[in-house]
């Protein structure tokens, strides 16, 4: 049985200062998220948006301190399993075990930086939705290539449609972007860059009524919504760009005590269950703020005191960082 010394429930902000913290304190880390990529909701609901209240950066871009935190958690070499959704949990009192989608897991402890939930992408539903969906229909981009000199439509008005409408521009021969209305929820200097590029068209007031295809996607039927018909065009791809929903879901049938859709935890982080410790948005406590800057802090908390757990010797401070060397590199940022 591989055993790990802390399984971290969630690759959000909280999780990954918590892997950080980890190695920093010589455990043994496995990160789990039901997500295909790091980073939690910065990664996932806005890459693009500035984020003003993160000491030392008077403006950074979500992406970017997602980007940052990913390179400072990953310096201890965690073990990182993604699109694995944790179902189950419980402790012995000894260990815990994590059930996923794909494997079971055993850790000592377990933190859960589980957020809002696990993140599921919205899709729509229209005929040939479904039975494309892995076909030419996709919610995420792993690989632009794959959209080299092809027709790609894009749907949503977001950050991530604008975002990625922007970005496909560069391999797609041609990009339409469509929007059921004409205001977008995105970044406006990406907007404008959407507006200026001559790869982008935009179908305005649309919204997709069909999507055709046997094997592959093959063509859209988009329908305008003040009455002015429909049509129908060819493409090779549709990527939906719709949203997530998060449902914390199985987090609530664990035996944790659940307080305001969140896990009660107390002043160590701990929650009602032995060996498992939450933080960030997912908890519950006196004095609870929703910020990445306190939920980092939680973190903290949470993995010192797990690492008191599991060795009483071990003292809860852990000393300063700036008098331990960077196991690889120190991590230096452009700001
Ligand atoms: P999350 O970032 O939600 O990460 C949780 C991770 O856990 C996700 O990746 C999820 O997939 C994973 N997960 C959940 N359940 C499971 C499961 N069962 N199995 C496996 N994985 C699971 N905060 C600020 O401080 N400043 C801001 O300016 C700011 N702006 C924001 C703007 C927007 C639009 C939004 C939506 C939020 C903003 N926030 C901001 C809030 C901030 O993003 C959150 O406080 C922060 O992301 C919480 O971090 P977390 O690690 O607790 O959870």
């Amino acid at each position: 049985m591989d055993l790990y010394d802390i399984a971290i429930i969630g690759g959000g902000p909280g999780g990954l200062f918590a892997a950080y913290y980890a190695g920093l304190r010589g455990m043994r880390v496995l990160i789990l998220d039901s997500l295909p990529t790091l980073g939690g909701q910065l990664a996932t609901l806005y890459p693009e948006k500035f984020i003003y209240d993160m000491p030392g950066f008077p403006k950074v871009l979500a992406r970017d301190l997602a980007a940052n935190m990913i390179e400072q958690a990953m310096q201890y070499e965690p073990t990182v399993r993604l699109e694995e959704t944790v179902t189950g949990l419980c402790s012995d009192g000894e260990k815990v075990t994590l059930t996923t989608n794909k494997a079971v897991h055993h850790a000592r402890v377990a933190l859960i930086t589980a957020g809002v939930g696990a993140f599921e992408p919205k899709t729509l539903d229209v005929p040939g939705v479904r039975e494309l969906t892995g076909k030419g229909i996709e919610h995420y981009v792993n690989d632009k290539s794959v959209y080299d000199g092809k027709r790609v439509v894009v749907v949503g008005g977001g950050d991530s449609a604008i975002d990625w409408a922007l970005n496909l521009a560069g391999n797609a021969a041609e990009v339409i972007l469509v929007h059921r209305r004409d205001a977008f929820r995105a970044h406006e200097e990406s907007v404008v860059a959407c507006t200026r590029n001559p790869r982008i068209t935009f179908k305005l007031f649309r919204e997709v009524k069909e999507v055709h295809g046997v094997d592959r996607v093959e063509a859209v039927t988009l329908a305008h919504n003040r009455n002015l018909g429909e049509e129908t065009i060819g493409c090779d791809a549709v990527l939906l760009f719709l949203g997530f929903s998060a449902d914390l879901g199985p987090i609530k049938s664990w035996g944790l005590e659940i307080s305001r859709n969140s896990v009660v935890v107390d002043e160590h982080m701990q929650t009602t269950i032995a060996r498992v410790f939450a933080a960030g948005d997912v908890v519950w406590h006196e004095g609870k703020i929703k910020l990445i800057a306190t939920g980092v802090g939680e973190a903290a908390i949470a993995v010192n005191f797990a690492k008191n757990t599991l060795d009483p010797k071990a003292l809860v401070f852990p000393g300063h960082s700036s008098e331990i060397n960077s196991p690889t590199r120190s991590v230096s940022v452009e700001i």
